[in-house]
Formats: C-alpha cells, structure tokens, sequence
C-alpha cells in the first residue's frame, strides 16, 4: 500500500490544503499530525474574542474528531513531530517511523518575546493559536489592567479588542507609532488619536527593561523609565517561524522554511506551507497567500505541478472605531504620497521613485475605493 500524505501542523494551512486535496480526490490517505488539539477555527477571531465575550470553546467550527471524519483524515492531535528522515522517506514521533509518500511542514510561527529582565517573564501570555488562548482566557477575563507589547498589526487589534471589553490597556513599542512598518504617520496618527481617546495610553520609543511581581500587580518597567502596574501582559511582538523541525532535519532554512514557487523545499517530496514558510524570500503570515499557497500545492500533491501565483493582496485592519484597507507596498520603498482626506476618511496612494504606484490605504468611508485600486496594483508572484 502506498504510503500516505503526511502534514504536519493543524493551522489555517494544513486544513485549507486537506480541503483542497479533498475537492479532488476523496480518497488518497492523509494523515496529520499536531501539537494542538487539531480542532478547525478561525485565527484571525482571536482579535475580537473580548469584546464578543467568546470562549476558546465558541470558536471552534469543527470538532478536531468531526474534521478527520468529514475529511477522511488520520489525525495524531498533542502530538509532536521530533525528526524526519527524508532518504528513508519517514517521521520519527516517539522514536516510531511513519512513511511518507510526500511530507508537508504547515508548523506555523510563535510569537517572539522580546528580552527581558525579571521574576515575572515566566507570566507573559501569547494569543497566536487556539490553545494559548484557551489557556488564558481565565487569567485575562480577571484581569482589569493588560498590557500589550508591541503596536504592529496584531498587537494593536488585541489593544482595541481588550479595550473595548472594558479593559485599561497600555501598548509598548520601541517604533514611534502603530504599524510603523505598514501605515504612514497619517493614517497612524488618526487611529492613535482615536484609541488615545478611547482611554488606551501609549508609550511609544520605549522598550520593556523588566517584569516583577508585585503585591499590586506586575510591574513592568520601560527604558524610558516609566513604569506600569499591570495584570496581565501579552506579547504581540511580531512572529518566529517554527522551523526547528526543518532545521535539525537538514532542510534549507532562513528565515523560515525556504520553498520554491512549487512550495517544494531544498529536499524532495517535501514541502512548506503557511506561516512557517519564506517564498521568494518573504513570510506571508496571514490567509490569502496561504489560501492561494494550498490550493496550488494540492494540485502538486496529487500529480499536477503547479507554480504558486499571487495576484495583489488585500489586508484588513480590524480596529472597529477605524477600518482599514491596505494593499501592495505602503511604506518600505515608498518615495511619496497622493492622499485624499475628508471627513468621512482618507484614502492614501503610495509611489515608488519611478512615479508608479505600489501600495494604497483606504479607511473608513473610503471602503469602496479598495478593489479598484487593488486592481491596478502589480502581482506579487
Ligand atoms: C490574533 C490574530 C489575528 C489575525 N488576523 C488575521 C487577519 O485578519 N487576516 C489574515 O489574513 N491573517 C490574520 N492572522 C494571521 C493568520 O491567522 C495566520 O497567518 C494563519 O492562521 C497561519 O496558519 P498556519 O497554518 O500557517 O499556522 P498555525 O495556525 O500556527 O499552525 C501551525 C500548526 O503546526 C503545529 N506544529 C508546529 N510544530 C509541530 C511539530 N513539530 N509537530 C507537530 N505539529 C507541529 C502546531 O501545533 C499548529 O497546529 C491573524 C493572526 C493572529 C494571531
């Protein structure tokens, strides 16, 4: 008997790709394996659980048992890939072997925690998965007074949401303002001045020095100086793939698992997908690419080679007191700005040095300007 498709990882990746192979062929043998518990839910919900008073429970669309049965999946859930061993063509999980017919990497990133001194490091609490919220959600539903490291995309999503839970919240970031690497200070300044309003206070150009437990909460001390009394902290600083497996497995690794457009990485008959994977030297760590990065690589899997082709993409900001739309290249390698402002919002058209147009922003009232302008935008792949 032929050996199953092996996926490690039970994210967003793995999942689109088991429905994917799925709509073509019910049948060829898959088997998962994950440290999770393998259930199927939506990660970008994890943005707006507090103010929607959502458990880990009420996000779940499938069961990890109703998945494996709805897609006639093998499914090994808290369980740990340790080793491939790619000549032999298998995984090691607890020193067992599986064969592999073909082996795909979906591992996923882990959020990075910057530095830091202290006897409360050990308490700071991450939301990039199912589990880690779950294992939280008790501590932050207590919790009066959070604070959030890091004002990028995900970490300002979470401020808002807490806030508007009732929470007070307090965000660090060593840049000089919210998603200094996607939103120019225009736009960014508009969102802070809202959020600032509605009573979330930011300490911009500071770093946390040290985390100590206190009687009165955590202490968290920054290089500025100032300091917060807290009870919860939550790092949202950004992601680290989870490439270890790869790595020690000798695979090709950079900054993530380094594929090919085919998603097939430095050793045969095996591949990268998701978060965890750097296509053309970049990580793509939301949907749309992994959505499209599935539906090609099932296509491969089951005989049909097929290159990864990404059109220009859509990101959505989900900060409900300020929607944003961006798209392409906002503000690395952005020579200058065109910028139409009214009271309903501003849209935002961002130009390279040859005057071409590489990125746009649209907020607010400026929604349906988003396509059209998508639309004129170069692919990315
Ligand atoms: C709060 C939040 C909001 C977001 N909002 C948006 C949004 O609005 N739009 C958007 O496009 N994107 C958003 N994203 C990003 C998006 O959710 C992710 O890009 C996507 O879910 C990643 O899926 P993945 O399958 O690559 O990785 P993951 O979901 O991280 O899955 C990785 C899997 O690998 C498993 N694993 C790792 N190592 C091993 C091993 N050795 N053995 C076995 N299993 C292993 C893990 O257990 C896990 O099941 C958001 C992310 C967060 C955290």
């Amino acid at each position: 008997m032929k050996a199953p498709i092996i996926i490690i990882g039970s994210g967003f990746g793995s999942y689109q790709l088991i429905k994917s192979i799925r709509r073509t062929d019910k049948q060829i043998a898959i088997t998962v394996f994950t440290l999770d518990q393998g259930h199927d839910y939506n990660k970008p919900d994890l943005s707006h659980v507090f103010t929607n008073q959502q458990s880990s429970a009420d996000l779940i669309r499938l069961s990890a048992e109703a998945f494996a049965l709805e897609n006639n999946i093998t499914l090994h859930a808290f369980t740990e890939v340790e080793h491939i061993d790619s000549e032999q063509q298998v995984v090691f999980v607890k020193s067992v072997a599986y064969p592999y017919s073909k082996l795909v990497l979906a591992t996923g990133a882990k959020t990075f925690i910057p530095p830091m001194l202290g006897n409360a490091t050990d308490k700071i609490l991450t939301l990039n998965s199912l589990r880690e919220f779950e294992s939280a959600q008790l501590q932050l539903q207590k919790a009066q007074r959070i604070l959030v490291i890091g004002a990028g995309l995900i970490g300002t999503e979470i401020a808002m949401d807490l806030n508007r839970s009732g929470k007070s919240v307090v965000v660090v970031d060593p840049n000089k303002s919210l998603m200094a690497t996607i939103l120019p200070d225009l736009v960014a300044n508009a969102l802070q001045k809202k959020m600032t309003e509605e009573g979330i206070i930011f300490e911009f150009g500071s770093t946390i020095n040290s985390l100590n437990q206190t009687d009165q909460g955590i202490c968290a001390t920054l290089s500025s100086a100032n300091t917060h009394l807290v009870d919860c902290v939550i790092s949202a600083a950004g992601l680290k793939t989870n490439v270890a497996l790869a790595k020690k497995s000798g695979l090709k690794v950079n900054k993530g698992l380094v594929v090919n457009q085919q998603l097939q990485t430095s050793v045969q008959h095996i591949y990268g997908l998701g978060d965890c994977a750097e296509i053309n030297g970049t990580v793509m760590a939301y949907l749309q690419p992994i959505m499209l990065s599935a539906n090609a690589l099932a296509k491969t899997l089951l005989g049909q080679p097929t290159d990864l082709k990404l059109p220009a993409m859509l990101i959505k900001i989900k900060t409900p007191q300020m929607p944003i739309q961006l798209g392409g290249n906002t503000v690395i390698g952005v020579a200058s700005w065109q910028v139409d402002i009214d009271t309903q919002g501003c849209s935002v058209k961002a130009y390279n040095e040859q005057k071409e147009m590489v990125g746009f922003i649209v907020t607010e009232g400026h929604m349906k300007k988003a396509f059209p302008l998508l639309r004129a935008l170069p692919a990315n792949l």
